[in-house]
């Protein structure tokens, strides 16, 4: 039996359980966040751009870089992990 599993059995008999499924909901968000990694840009919609009141003309959306995507959180910390196992 691992520790962990251990303490959850003296403070409660559903303890375990829930961080278990927290552990793999997290794991769960991560797989989804690696497998697709980008959400639409919060300021223009993931349009990538904004239209001028006249409709001819347009500028690019400064935080996404006209891009329309933007990396998602998930996402971030994946990229954090796999960097610093490559550093040790
Ligand atoms: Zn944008």
């Amino acid at each position: 039996m691992t520790p962990l599993l251990a303490t959850a059995g003296h403070t409660g008999p559903d303890l375990g359980a829930w961080i278990l499924l927290a552990v793999l909901a997290a794991a769960g968000h991560l797989l989804h966040c690696v497998i697709w990694p980008y959400r639409p840009c919060r300021k223009c919609g993931g349009a990538g751009r904004f239209r001028s009141p006249s409709g001819r003309a347009w500028r690019y959306c400064n935080r996404c870089s006209g891009r329309g995507a933007q990396l998602r959180t998930g996402r971030r910390i994946w990229t954090h992990l796999k960097n610093t196992n490559r550093n040790r």
